[in-house]
């Protein structure tokens, strides 16, 4: 079910669990500010989701509340990630659902990954 990205931090979402170690995760990358793991059902020959430590709902959320050098961090990680796993080449996409309308599923921040091929358009509806 799509959340609205606005409620308030719930601490039984899936990737609170996995943050805490409660749910197994397939690790990519970890620094004091972001996990990065495989997405459990992926949409893309690279699909990874890089989620901030801290409790935030959404990108709003996050963008509101969250440190300068969190946000920072954050960010740095991500494009860090990309280059890890060698998509700074070939190229790559980043996206981030908010609420309803973008389908948003998991109320803990998080940016899709998604590399490793051709990508097709950026929008299907
Ligand atoms: P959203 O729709 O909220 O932007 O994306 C949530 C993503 O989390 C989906 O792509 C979904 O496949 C992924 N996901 C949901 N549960 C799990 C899980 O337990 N482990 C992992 N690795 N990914 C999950």
């Amino acid at each position: 079910m799509p959340v609205s990205g606005l409620d308030p931090y719930d601490d039984q979402n899936i990737f609170a669990k996995i943050l805490r170690g409660a749910i197994p995760n397939r690790t990519v990358y970890e620094d004091e500010f972001v996990l990065a793991f495989h997405d459990i059902a992926p949409q893309a020959e690279v699909h990874v989701l890089v989620i901030p430590k801290g409790a935030y709902v959404s990108l709003v959320d996050f963008a509101a509340k969250a440190s300068e050098v969190e946000i920072a961090g954050f960010w740095r990680a991500v494009g860090r990630i990309a280059g890890d796993l060698g998509l700074e080449q070939s190229g790559y996409r980043i996206l981030a659902n908010h609420g309803t309308d973008a389908g948003q599923e998991v109320p803990h921040f998080h940016v899709h990954l998604f590399g490793g091929g051709p990508l097709g358009r950026m929008i299907q509806t």
